[in-house]
């Protein structure tokens, strides 16, 4: 299952992050999935729970985007058609909604000193915007 890769290569990056932070454990995560990610939702969901059950994993569904390479301008594609809603330039390129990105990590860090103390902690969060994948179908 492709969904189940993607997972483990997506808690890779929290764990570095967490590391990085210093902290114990990422307690929310926060994905953006986009239409043409080639990514199921649910699937991804799944996964999470099962490698990471005491994660909270938020997934935010994002409209699929793009920019006019003629005129510059930003819109929603509706229903898969990859033409500027403007000048009618074919000549698109795909800004967002083609890959699940890692938006932010919630990492649980131990105060500075006590390491014995399972409290208190400080809750860091962490804005990401990495990019997990590109695969298009
Ligand atoms: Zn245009």
């Amino acid at each position: 299952m492709h969904e189940v890769s993607l997972v483990r290569s997506l808690l890779e990056q929290v764990d570095r992050i967490v590391a990085e932070q210093g902290g114990r454990a990422a307690v929310e995560v926060r994905v953006e999935i986009g239409p043409l990610s080639g990514v199921e939702p649910l699937l991804v969901k799944a996964a999470f729970t099962q490698f990471a059950s005491d994660c909270t994993l938020i997934i935010d569904e994002v409209p699929l985007t793009a920019r006019c390479q003629s005129c510059n301008t930003a819109f929603e594609l509706e229903n898969f058609r990859f033409v500027c809603p403007h000048c009618d330039s074919r000549e698109i390129s795909v800004i967002r909604g083609d890959a699940i990105r890692l938006m932010s990590v919630t990492v649980d860090v131990p105060e500075d000193g006590d390491v014995q103390q399972a409290l208190p902690t400080e809750l860091v969060s962490v804005e990401t915007g990495l990019c997990t994948t590109s695969e298009r179908r």
